[in-house]
């Protein structure tokens, strides 16, 4: 069995909301959470859906000003039901996104938000994402207690009252389904207009152009305490430049801004929970989320978005000054990178484009033995499918002339490595070893994926390759190797064409289609 994820060491994939099947007999882990065997039904927090009128994208200086309104809100409940809850709403300064397309085409991500007019009905801007409680909500402590997570979501301050209409992909369909609506007066006593004045260091790693016509990216750092402040300036370069010389980042470097902003702690290091190491760090990063020890999050919303909100930003990097493998992804929240791992380059390609481009893990657990699931919807990631239909799937376009589809690939044997590292693996994390001898490990794991893929026949080719997204069998990825399948830096080519799609949505400069 192959997979680095179940048990570890690279757990931090964005987890996914709705299981489509049940995949616990592959995935039993010690460390990583077990995902829900039944999809999640979301019950009494059900809205009726509203009629809106979508003219595409309006003229935003008919409906806006050039300033971010973060509204703030409390997402509770249990793996049956959610809640929410308005906490606050506020100024994040000028708006960073494009002004041209408001509306989000890809709608990708388990939420998908809407902001009306209330008024028309009109859509004025809308934008899919992923969430922590999202995450949380698949474990199976979620069967047994509530959950509450505080998150924020981020659009062009409007000039007059509008309705966010909040929604969540019905499991037996995966279409978006009214789960949330909240009224906002941007007139109320209760919305606050003022920038939050910032006293953090910032700095530019390279500029561009204009915020709101360039991908903004803004790098934090947590467990860097003052005298390290120069540590963080030079690991933010260092794996900023390693990720921008990769495609499809290096052809689109002149459409990228990068901005630093200082955070210094009083401690070095963040919160390691389970070796028993206990910290309180700037940011609240803390390994071991969701008892899954590699898996590095930070649940303290308000304080990051904050400081964030010191420069324009569209993506967020927050670098953690730890050694451990660790980091995690999650769609248009943030990235967190442990920057001293042997591994850092790879966890920071890999997590920003679960983060910015929205992209499934490629790579499955491999067992001895399973069941082969029925799987009847398309998932929504734009770089799996399940080839439910050969002649018209997500990258059917792309797909090299000649190569069979499914496209064969000498899986067995990969596999059967795949499960003899992973058996290694979890007996090395047992023992607490050094992180060098999990690191030399991987780098022989490395290096033997290398050998099969050399005699592969399609190696180069846009297919369908069985084997994606934690599942074995009925799930398929593009080519036989992309960074969300193995450790090999290089995005396949339907990750690269997801990643400009996304990015195309802030660089716009003239009226969206
Ligand atoms: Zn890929």
């Amino acid at each position: 069995m192959f997979n680095f994820t179940f048990p570890n060491p690279n757990p931090f994939h964005m987890k996914k909301l709705f299981l489509i099947t049940a995949l616990a007999g592959i995935m039993a882990s010690c460390n990583q959470p077990a995902k829900q065997q039944t999809a999640v039904v979301i019950t009494d927090s059900t809205k009726t859906e509203i009629n809106v009128v979508d003219k595409g994208n309006v003229a935003f200086g008919q409906y806006f000003i050039d300033k971010t309104m973060r509204l703030d809100f409390n997402h509770s409940g249990t793996s049956r039901e959610e809640h929410f809850a308005i906490d606050r709403i506020v100024s994040d300064g000028a708006w960073p996104g494009s002004k041209f397309v408001l509306i989000d085409k890809l709608e990708l991500g388990p939420y998908f938000f809407k902001v009306i007019d209330n008024a028309t009905k009109t859509v004025l801007f809308s934008r899919g994402f992923a969430s922590i409680f999202g995450e949380w909500q698949s474990i199976p402590e979620a069967d047994k207690t509530w959950g509450s997570f505080n998150e924020s979501i981020r659009f062009p301050w409007p000039l007059k009252p509008v309705t966010v209409i909040l929604g969540k992909r019905d499991p037996q369909t995966n279409k978006f389904k009214t789960i949330w609506t909240a009224d906002v007066d941007p007139a109320s006593r209760e919305v606050n207009p003022a920038d939050l004045p910032h006293a953090n260091v910032v700095d530019v790693i390279q500029e561009n152009g204009p915020a709101s016509e360039k991908v903004d990216i803004v790098i934090l750092g947590d467990g860097y305490t003052k005298a390290e402040m120069g540590k963080f300036r030079n690991d933010a370069k260092k794996l900023s430049a390693f990720m921008m010389d990769q495609e499809p980042y290096i052809s689109r470097k002149k459409d990228i801004n990068i901005r630093t902003v200082e955070t210094p702690s009083e401690v070095s290091g963040v919160c390691k929970p389970h070796p028993g190491v206990f910290k309180r760090s700037a940011l609240g990063v803390q390994y071991g989320a969701f008892d899954s020890e590699r898996y590095a999050l930070t649940f303290d919303n308000k304080t990051v978005r904050n400081v964030a909100s010191q420069v324009p930003y569209d993506f967020m990097i927050i670098l953690v000054n730890e050694r451990t493998y660790g980091g995690g992804g999650i769609y248009n929240l943030y990235t967190t990178v442990s920057v001293d791992n042997k591994y850092a380059e790879y966890i920071m390609v890999h997590e920003f484009g679960h983060h910015m481009g929205g992209l499934a893990d490629e790579y499955y657990t491999s067992s001895v033995s399973y069941e082969a699931q029925d799987i009847k919807l398309e998932p929504w990631e734009p770089n799996v499918t399940a080839l439910l239909d050969k002649n018209n799937f997500k990258w059917k376009d792309l797909v090299t002339p000649g190569t069979p589809l499914p496209t064969p690939w000498n899986k067995e044997p990969f596999d059967k490595f795949g499960y003899e590292v992973q058996k290694q693996r979890d007996s090395l994390r047992h023992a607490k070893v050094p992180e060098e001898v999990m690191e030399a490990l991987f780098m022989r794991q490395y290096r033997q994926e290398d050998e099969y893929f050399s005699k592969e026949k399609y190696k180069e080719s846009v297919g369908a390759f069985e084997g994606a997204d934690y599942t074995q069998k009925g799930l398929f990825r593009s080519q036989l190797d992309c960074i969300m399948f193995t450790r090999h830096i290089h995005f396949c080519k339907v990750c690269q064409r997801s990643l400009i799609n996304v990015m195309e949505q802030y660089t716009a400069k003239g009226p969206g289609k």
